[in-house]
């Protein structure tokens, strides 16, 4: 589609000056100094082409985003026995939230609730040393994004160590219910560093494309997942990739996507192209608000939603 890249500097340009509304993650001084005017979109498709503008190549600190990544390597690993130790409901309740895990016993209600990343941190552990399991999920990062250039900014995985107790109160509850097989301390390293990988709009959107084709990667050619695996990976991300605002997501924007609180957002239109999404200012589920605007615009434009055009 030519006019892509014209739709994409028509977003940025009317989105613009909105960006300076919502509120930047402030419980780390590295998130809470982010400029909160940064604005990135990339949209990459299924032939390799990219139209980007605005901030998207700039590595900004991708957060919950990362947990579709750890999640794609767990069941890769454990297949669907992942599925024994976290559920696949949408949770209704804040991303760090602690009440629903006791009334459910231990187990997280989806991988991409904080309690469910940390379970699929666990697995990813399983036959290493966590700086192995950190090595591994950043290659693999690297690997679907074909860029060994992305790193992890040991600054903010420091800082979200030493701030991260709520984490530290969910992996140590789950432990007590003996759904953690790994020393707390171990598998925490390994969430509090995946939290941590830093990338831009464009890598971000070049590592989901392998969702947006049927799991298999369509510029190298390597297959990632099996089709079944990247269609319910994608139905996870739609029903549970937005926190407590999932179903307003699927309502305003109606594709499958994942965001952190460090303003990223990555989306996906099955069968068209994978996009990614940057601005810090979160909306009151903690989702990016602009990023979450410039994609509801991307979908009516485009008429790309799952849920029809
Ligand atoms: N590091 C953050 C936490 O675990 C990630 C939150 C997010 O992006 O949802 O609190």
């Amino acid at each position: 589609m030519a006019d892509l890249q014209a739709l994409v500097e028509e977003i940025h340009h009317t989105l613009k000056p909105r960006t300076g509304e919502g509120k930047v993650a402030d419980y780390i001084p590295s998130l809470a100094r982010v400029d909160p005017n940064k604005f990135g979109i990339a949209i990459i498709d299924l032939n390799g082409t990219v139209y980007k503008t605005g901030d998207c190549d700039e590595a900004f600190s991708i957060q919950s985003v990362s947990k579709v990544f750890t999640l794609t390597l767990a069941l890769g690993k454990h297949g669907e026995t992942t599925w024994n130790r976290v559920g696949r409901e949408p949770s209704g309740s804040a991303f760090n939230s602690i009440v629903q895990l006791e009334h459910e016993h231990g187990k997280p209600r989806n991988p991409f609730i904080n309690a469910g990343a940390i379970v699929i941190s666990d697995s990813v552990l399983a036959g290493h040393t966590p700086r192995e399991a950190i090595g591994e999920i950043v290659r693999f990062v690297q690997y679907l994004a074909d860029d060994p250039t992305i790193a992890i900014d040991p600054e903010v995985a420091r800082s979200e160590a030493a701030t991260g107790f709520r984490n530290m109160a969910l992996a140590n509850f789950m432990k007590s219910y003996g759904k953690l097989q790994h020393p707390v301390d171990h598998v925490l390293g390994v969430y509090f560093h995946q939290c941590a990988l830093a990338m831009s709009c464009t890598q971000l959107a070049r590592a989901g494309l392998f969702l947006a084709a049927n799991g298999k990667n369509p510029i190298t050619g390597h297959t990632v997942v099996s089709s079944q695996r990247a269609r319910r990976i994608n139905a996870l991300m739609l029903t549970c990739g937005h926190y407590d605002g999932s179903g307003d997501f699927a309502y305003h924007v109606g594709l499958p996507g994942k965001s952190g609180v460090g303003g990223g957002i990555m989306a996906v239109a099955p069968g068209k192209a994978s996009v990614a999404v940057w601005s810090p200012g979160l909306n009151q589920n903690g989702n990016s608000l602009v990023g979450s605007l410039a994609l509801e615009m991307l979908a009516n434009k485009t008429g790309w939603s799952v849920f029809g055009g």
